[in-house]
């Protein structure tokens, strides 16, 4: 499937905020500065949402936008630019603030977002006053987090409050097999909030091989399983756009041409797909940490270790898994082994060897 010649990604409105962006979002966990052609055909196939943070790539996401808008400053209104912090408290979300503008050469972000919310209890009224501070002064448009953990009750507390824009969050073909995920999505949407998806292809710490087509139903009609599981995000009408890492210019384009076919997946392919999260679900971590979590005598980072893992054995970027697992883990190597996660074992859903993976991420990631 190839991207048409001269058409350009649909675009999709963002929640009540009544502006709309392209359905397809560059996400930019990667070293920018050393990839500006992926930026200069972003643009041209009309990947017009970017998405980075201050910590990616230590900077060098954000610093590598900056360089692209630097030379290009008329592209700048044709982008809807997201950036996050990982500050949660006003002095240092405003210094953080500061940085993302001065190194993504620009006075304003189209959205701004707490990085990796924990807890809802994050979300303070000091936070807010900020918030409305910023858009006052027009150095953000929009607010929101983003989340990888324990999503559908983030989800479900983030429509209650008035003052978001918009969340974005895990969602894939697997867990939206769950009616929880279903009705979660349907509440945000309700309440106006413009919702981005990402880890949209369900790779998890122990790679399935979810790439394969048993029926051949996908490839034989026309596209492929990466593009089917795009698809099925897409089939939700509450999702806003689809954030994906695209390293290369061949990735970028098989997903833009996902976004731009006009092709629905049938009955076969939904069961297909849900055959599909039935038949590898062992391998895959729901983000569920308020199960597993509860289950252990001292505090571990369970999810985010998992999604360390995934980063090094299904996205096979080693350098992302360890700068995921230093940000989380550091010094608590000897606690990580010494403790007892046969509890944990027993309350995931998923039947994960919580031990074994901790282990090896340890092994390989420390
Ligand atoms: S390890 Fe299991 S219980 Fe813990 S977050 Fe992952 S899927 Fe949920």
């Amino acid at each position: 499937m190839a991207p048409p010649s001269g058409s350009l990604i649909p675009e999709r409105p963002l929640g009540r905020s009544g502006i709309r962006v392209s359905s397809l979002c560059l996400g930019g966990i990667f070293d920018i500065q050393a990839n500006q052609h992926v930026l200069h055909r972003a643009l041209q196939l009309g990947v017009t949402c970017w998405d980075t943070a201050d910590c990616y790539q230590g900077g060098r996401s954000e610093i590598g936008y900056g360089q692209f808008l630097e030379r290009q400053p008329e592209a700048r209104r044709e982008i809807f630019l997201i950036s996050k912090s990982d500050a949660r408290d006003p002095e240092g979300m405003t210094r953080l603030l500061n940085r993302s503008l001065e190194r993504l050469h620009t006075d304003y972000l189209d959205l701004y977002m707490l990085h990796d919310l924990r807890s809802p209890s994050e979300l303070t009224g000091e936070m807010e006053r900020w918030v409305a501070r910023q858009k006052n002064e027009g150095r953000i448009r929009l607010f929101g987090f983003s989340t990888h953990r324990n999503m559908e009750q983030q989800l479900l507390a983030g429509a209650t409050l008035g003052w978001l824009d918009v969340i974005m969050n895990t969602c894939n073909f697997r867990l939206l097999q769950g009616a929880g995920m279903q009705n979660a999505l349907e509440k945000c949407g309700s309440a106006g909030l413009g919702l981005i998806a990402i880890k949209t292809q369900g790779g998890g710490p122990i790679p399935a091989d979810a790439e394969r087509d048993p029926a051949g139903q996908f490839l034989g009609r026309g596209f492929s399983v990466g593009q089917a599981k795009l698809k099925a995000v897409w089939e939700n009408p509450h999702i806003s756009t689809i954030c994906s890492q695209m390293h290369v210019v061949r990735h970028l384009a098989e997903n833009a041409a996902a976004a731009m076919d006009q092709t629905t997946l049938s009955w076969n392919d939904r069961e297909g797909l849900a055959h599909l999260a039935q038949s590898t679900c062992a391998g895959y971590c729901a983000g569920c940490e308020r199960l597993c979590g509860a289950a252990l005598e001292q505090p571990v980072p369970v999810a985010d270790l998992m999604r360390s893992l995934m980063y090094a054995r299904s996205y096979r970027d080693i350098e992302l898994a360890r700068e995921c697992f230093s940000a989380i883990a550091p010094g608590i190597r000897e606690r990580l082994l010494a403790t007892d996660y046969t509890l944990a074992e027993q309350a995931c859903p998923q039947g994960l060897p919580i031990a074994r993976l901790v282990r090896e991420a340890v092994e390989l990631l420390a």
